[in-house]
């Protein structure tokens, strides 16, 4: 009889893996363990609908029915604490141990701390359902947030606590926000909507230390400033949940190390989703780890086929997107890959920057504009970097001509 198919974190990559293994036919036992309290859930809600929510709910990636109905056992609010790869099984922390033919380890990542204690009452970080919670009952008219951070999560969350009235800080060490992975150009213009709507930017200037007594928080500044606030939050970056694969004597790289079908260095035991890095054949398999929502999505069903024996290598180009305000950002690609780039305007303040390497290969695009207006083109663009095009700049340059007969070139 099959021992099965056990999945380690029940978030994005988890949760799809699991429902994948039975859209592609297997019949054998499903186990998804998990050990937050909830169903597998959407995080990119978190910093945006629920922060706009008075009463947020969780967005499930599968009900209990879907669950029950697709014969997916969901161990919740149990960790897994050890892998005998000797004797495929998992150790859970309640205890049970489980058998498995093949594990995948979908365990994500988890938010960098900064060197000083914490967190506390009024000095917390944004990963989880519970830790949103927290967060958006500290957001109201007249309420000091200092962020700490000016990356996604910051500016996110940012957005969000202006539009429900509250003076907002962010404070960024690098001397411009959204200094990794997105250009100067289009982070100029999410800067100023932020300045627009009354958010106070402080780059170039680290933290010296925080103080939390539990009614506030106060952020003292290298270079000397000091911000109190109502609540500091913490968003400066986040780290692979590495210790179960490297206590079990998996290869470590940035990550757990995968090979193009998402095998370990065992070849029973699979890793996806932010917690691995991989080889990108897009770029000539340059080893990356992607902290990206679509990226969980489609690595975990991935994963779920080569751990039915597909053998399937991965192929896909990196693409995530951010709102704030009214303003959404697409990037397709890895822009650093670039060393050079063309700009389109779309009308309407929405621009598409197109990286393009010393061949002139495009290798990313990195658009923004109002609600949607960059989708289409950025869906394109997508399209060309798999094929590795080499369109001709000025076409690129030029709203005349339609990226979609750049394509079909
Ligand atoms: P996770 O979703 O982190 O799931 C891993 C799960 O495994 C967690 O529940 C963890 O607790 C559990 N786990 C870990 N170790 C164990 C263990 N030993 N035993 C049991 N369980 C374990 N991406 C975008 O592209 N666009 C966005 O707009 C966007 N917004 C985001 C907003 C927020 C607030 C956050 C936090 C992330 C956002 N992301 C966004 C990133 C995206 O959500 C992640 O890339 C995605 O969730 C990764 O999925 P994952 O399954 O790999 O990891
Ligand atoms: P992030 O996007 O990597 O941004 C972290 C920011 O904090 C960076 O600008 C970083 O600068 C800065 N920083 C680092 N150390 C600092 C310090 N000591 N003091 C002040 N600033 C410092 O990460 P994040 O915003 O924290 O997001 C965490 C996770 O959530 C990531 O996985 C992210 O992908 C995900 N998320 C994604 C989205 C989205 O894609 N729309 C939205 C929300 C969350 P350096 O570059 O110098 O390190």
């Amino acid at each position: 009889m099959a021992r099965g198919m056990v999945i380690i974190g029940a978030g994005e990559c988890g949760g799809r893996a699991a429902l994948a293994l039975r859209d592609l036919g297997y019949d054998g036992p499903v186990t998804l363990v998990g050990d937050e309290p909830h169903l597998p859930y959407e995080r990119p809600p978190l910093s945006k609908e629920a922060m706009a929510s008075d009463a947020p709910e969780i967005k499930a990636i599968a009900s209990h029915a879907v669950l029950a109905e697709r014969s997916i056992r969901h161990i919740h609010s149990v960790q897994a604490a050890a892998i005998d790869r000797a004797a495929h099984t998992v150790r859970l922390s309640n205890g049970s141990v489980l058998p498995y033919d093949k594990l995948l380890l979908a365990t994500g990542s988890t938010p960098r701390k900064l060197p000083m204690p914490g967190p506390g009452a009024r000095c917390v970080y944004l990963r989880t359902f519970t830790d949103a919670l927290a967060i958006r009952g500290h957001l109201g008219t007249g309420s000091r947030i200092a962020v700490i951070g000016g990356g996604f999560i910051g500016l996110e969350l940012a957005a969000a606590a202006r539009k429900l009235g509250a003076a907002v800080t962010v404070i960024e060490a690098q001397p411009r926000i959204l200094m990794r992975g997105v250009p100067a150009e289009i982070a100029a213009i999410i800067h100023q909507a932020h300045v627009a709507e009354g958010v106070e930017i402080l780059c170039g200037d680290g933290i010296a230390s925080i103080a939390d007594d539990g009614k506030e928080a106060r952020v003292t500044l290298v270079g000397g400033r000091e911000v109190p606030a109502d609540l500091a939050i913490i968003g400066i970056g986040a780290v692979p949940v590495t210790g179960l694969a490297a206590e079990a004597g998996l290869t470590i790289d940035n990550g757990i190390a995968v090979d193009a079908e998402l095998r370990s260095s065992d070849p029973d035991i699979f890793a996806a989703g932010d917690c691995c890095s991989f080889p990108l054949a897009v770029y000539g398999g340059r080893r990356v780890r992607l902290e990206a929502w679509r990226n969980a999505q489609e690595q975990g069903a991935l994963a779920a086929k080569n751990m039915l024996g597909a053998g399937e290598a991965h192929a896909a180009v990196p693409w995530f997107w951010s709102d704030q305000y009214g303003l959404t950002l697409q990037i397709a690609g890895l822009s650093d890959e670039g060393s050079s780039t063309v700009r389109r305007d779309l009308g309407d303040g929405a621009l598409i920057l197109f990286h393009l390497d010393e061949d002139g290969r495009l290798v990313a695009a990195s658009g923004i504009g109002p609600d949607n207006a960059v989708a289409r083109d950025i869906r394109l663009a997508e399209m060309l970097i798999g094929k590795r095009a080499r369109p001709a700049p000025e076409a690129l340059g030029s709203q005349a001509v339609k990226l979609k007969s750049l394509l079909a070139a």
